[in-house]
């Protein structure tokens, strides 16, 4: 679905911040980007989701070379203060981008409804942003993606500004709705969903919501490792982080980033 050949990114201030990266991710699969801080993580997503043009190499989404935003793109990013609208209610940040598909209003309400009750805030269409907690904000920006029903859903460190139990109901939640099911609802089976790229610099979440996890080396970002996650579904944030094949898969990933 997604075919990342021989992607480099040098900055206009000389600065080499990914060199040859490759990476090739199946329809339906929620791969994890994991590496030390400043490897290129973020251009590397920025690339695929068209906003940053690649100084070299190629990106190509369902078989289509990216050359701009491509058609049924979602993107979360960390900062969901500056990403929703203040003066928007929850319904309407969540209804928006649906615009641009050029959907009828009574559409985007139905859809912003239904990807609201998807995240567990079907109560707070007409509430403003700024009324809810930190966590039920990324939420919104969630359903938000949610609702434009996208092929492929770029995250940023989705998680990286709420607390840690917070965090943890997050990352179920993605599990969750990322085959189009019910939060607490049946496991829906890998490749009937959106393909998701996460990219954290959270071990453990890397590996606990991944299929696969990959590891890019230090500056410039390159593809260091890429580990395939067999954990059994639906996972638990206690039992799965208890099974040993967890435990040595994030020691593995550790040492990945730790020495590159
Ligand atoms: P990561 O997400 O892994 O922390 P980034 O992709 O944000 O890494 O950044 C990779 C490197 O590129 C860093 O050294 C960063 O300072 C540099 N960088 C990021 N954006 C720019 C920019 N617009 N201009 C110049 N350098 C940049």
């Amino acid at each position: 679905m997604l075919e990342i050949t021989g992607l480099s990114h040098r900055y206009d201030d000389g600065h080499q911040a990914v060199d040859g990266v490759e990476l090739f991710v199946d329809r339906g699969e929620l791969v994890s980007i994991v590496g030390p801080s400043g490897c290129g993580k973020s251009t590397l997503l920025r690339c695929v989701a068209g906003l940053q043009r690649p100084s070299a190499g190629r990106i190509a989404v369902d078989g289509r070379a990216v050359d701009g935003v491509p058609d049924g793109l979602a993107v979360v990013f960390q900062d969901y203060t500056r990403s929703l609208f203040p003066w928007l209610t929850v319904r309407d940040n969540v209804a928006l981008p649906l615009r641009r598909r050029g959907l009828a209003r009574a559409e985007r309400h139905e859809r912003a409804r239904a990807a609201l009750a998807q995240v567990g805030l079907a109560d707070t269409e007409g509430k403003h942003p700024w009324q809810l907690s930190g966590g039920m904000q990324q939420r919104v920006a969630l359903a938000r993606a949610l609702a434009y029903r996208p092929a492929l859903l770029l995250m940023d460190e989705p998680f990286g500004s709420v607390d840690a139990q917070t965090r943890e109901d997050l990352e179920d939640l993605l599990l969750a709705v990322r085959g189009g099911g019910d939060p607490g609802g049946p496991p829906r089976a890998p490749g009937d969903g959106m393909t998701i790229l996460l990219v954290t610099h959270d071990i453990d979440e890397s590996v606990y919501v991944g299929d696969r996890v990959v590891v890019l080396t230090g500056a410039p970002g390159r593809v260091h490792s890429d580990l395939r996650v067999e954990l059994p579904a639906p996972r638990d944030q206690i039992a799965t982080r208890g099974l040993p094949e967890f435990v040595k898969l994030r020691a593995e990933v550790g040492r990945a980033v730790r020495r590159p």
